[in-house]
């Protein structure tokens, strides 16, 4: 068993990234994001509260990710891993992680982020939004929220993680094979540990 949060600011690829790592060690790949928007286009009750933060570019608040991430874990269970994209995305979050994790007698392996300065960030972002329909995508407004929501909120979890010797840093800047590589290199040295 193997699992992996895939950590970093928005538009830092995170999601690509899983994609790519779910399909090579067969993981199960949960992107917090991605639910929340799978519901809000369902009109669920679950999609029309997320819908209210997300759309600001404010994270969803701490009880209701939680359980929803929680039920998600739950529903994938028994698994070879989860690859997780978007959560945690708080120290609360982690630490419920941790707990939940515990009772079902699993743990976090590795937390690998991509680095990305923030000039970037915006470019991509502003791109992106150009055909993702994501309102959070669609103004320097938006996106300068999300990633103060991820400086005052998100940040800390290196701390976090590194106190807890799981956290790795690759340069998330150049092309996706590349990134990939990076990503690829520190899963299998730290899997033959
Ligand atoms: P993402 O697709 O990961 O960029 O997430 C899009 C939006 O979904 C975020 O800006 C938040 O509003 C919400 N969201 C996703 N994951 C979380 C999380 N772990 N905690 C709180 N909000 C989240």
């Amino acid at each position: 068993m193997l699992n992996v949060i895939i950590f970093g600011k928005p538009g830092s690829g995170k999601g690509t990234q899983a994609a790519m790592i779910k399909d090579k060690y067969g993981l199960i790949h949960i992107s917090t994001g991605d639910v929340f928007r799978k519901n809000t286009s369902e009109g669920t009750e679950l999609g029309n509260l997320a819908k209210q933060y997300m759309s600001k570019g404010e994270l969803v608040p701490d009880k209701i990710t939680i359980a929803m991430l929680e039920s998600e874990i739950k529903s994938f269970m028994p698994c070879n891993g989860f690859i997780l994209d978007g959560f945690p995305r708080t120290i609360l979050q982690a630490e419920s992680l941790d707990k939940l994790l515990v009772n079902l007698n699993l743990k976090i392996d590795l937390v690998i982020a991509l680095d990305v300065p923030n000039k970037n960030l915006i470019n991509r972002l502003l791109e992106r939004g150009k055909t993702s329909g994501r309102a959070d995508d669609q103004s320097k407004e938006k996106i300068n929220k999300r990633l103060e929501e991820y400086d005052n909120k998100t940040k800390p979890l290196i701390i976090f993680y590194e106190n807890q010797k799981k956290f790795y840093s690759i340069d998330g800047v150049g092309s996706l094979t590349d990134i990939n590589i990076r990503l690829v290199d520190i899963i299998d040295s730290k899997c033959n540990d």
